[in-house]
């Protein structure tokens, strides 16, 4: 069965223990999803060059500082998938190497503790390589299309808008750069002007201050490439958070 492919905003670690409305459309997704394996590219895994892992029991990683001792006993433990791990080095005409000192981060486990609650779907993680550009990153994307044939469910967990510099955890509203790149990017996508996505820097200020780190942003990208322009797409969690974060996500199917 064909795959899916899709991006979450994750937003704060602290959704991984909250039963809130963006966590609540995670269950739903995990309940309708069934794939064989998950390849989850986490802005969290941000690198110089390109990896993934070939561990049987991927590590939990808790690079998160200051949280409630809950996130951290949560201990999101799933099987890796060699299968997966194979597949994707094959496929990827970029170099791209086995790294096993990372494993899963929150980026992953905060938004996959709700998809699949059960600890029953493999997951591989693949970096974002923080030195390619974008179309680079697209193209990565691309060269995982096929896996989405083989039952293998793509997913980029990072946030469109993430600038938690600017972050305000009084006044929610959110700032008017934070609406207007995040409407600008869903107008593209709905629109499957990928093409425009890619050369998100084109929109200057509102670009800096949305996108001030690639990390959060790039995921999107690989999902993009992943993604046929005939797919539909389902917009969802459609909000900000903190003002200078968007939690916008879609589904590509
Ligand atoms: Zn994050």
């Amino acid at each position: 069965m064909r795959m899916p492919v899709l991006f979450v905003g994750h937003g704060s670690p602290m959704n991984a223990i909250e039963d809130n409305s963006f966590t609540q459309e995670w269950r739903a997704l995990g309940r309708k999803l069934k794939p064989k394996a998950v390849l989850m590219v986490s802005a969290h895994w941000f690198t110089r060059g390109l990896f993934t892992q070939d561990a049987a029991e991927p590590e939990v990683v808790n690079d998160m500082y200051g949280f409630p001792e809950e996130l951290y006993r949560l201990n999101y433990r799933v099987r890796g998938s060699a299968e997966l791990t194979d597949r994707v080095l094959a496929s990827v005409n970029r170099p791209l190497e086995i790294r096993n000192d990372w494993g899963l981060d929150h980026g992953a486990w905060s938004v996959l503790v709700h998809m699949y609650p059960d600890r029953d779907v493999p997951v591989v993680q693949l970096s974002v390589d923080a030195g390619a550009a974008p179309d680079e990153l697209f193209a990565v994307g691309r060269d995982l299309r096929d896996l989405r044939n083989r039952g293998i469910l793509i997913i980029g967990s990072g946030n469109v808008v993430h600038n938690l510099r600017l972050a305000s955890f009084d006044d929610p509203a959110p700032y008017e750069w934070n609406t207007r790149f995040d409407a600008a990017i869903r107008d593209w996508i709905l629109g499957a002007d990928f093409e425009s996505v890619v050369r998100y820097a084109d929109l200057g200020e509102d670009a800096r201050l949305a996108v001030p780190s690639t990390d959060h942003f790039d995921p999107l990208l690989y999902v993009l490439g992943a993604a046929e322009p005939s797919d539909g797409v389902r917009v969802f969690n459609e909000a900000s958070e903190f003002g200078s974060l968007s939690m916008t996500s879609y589904l590509f199917e």
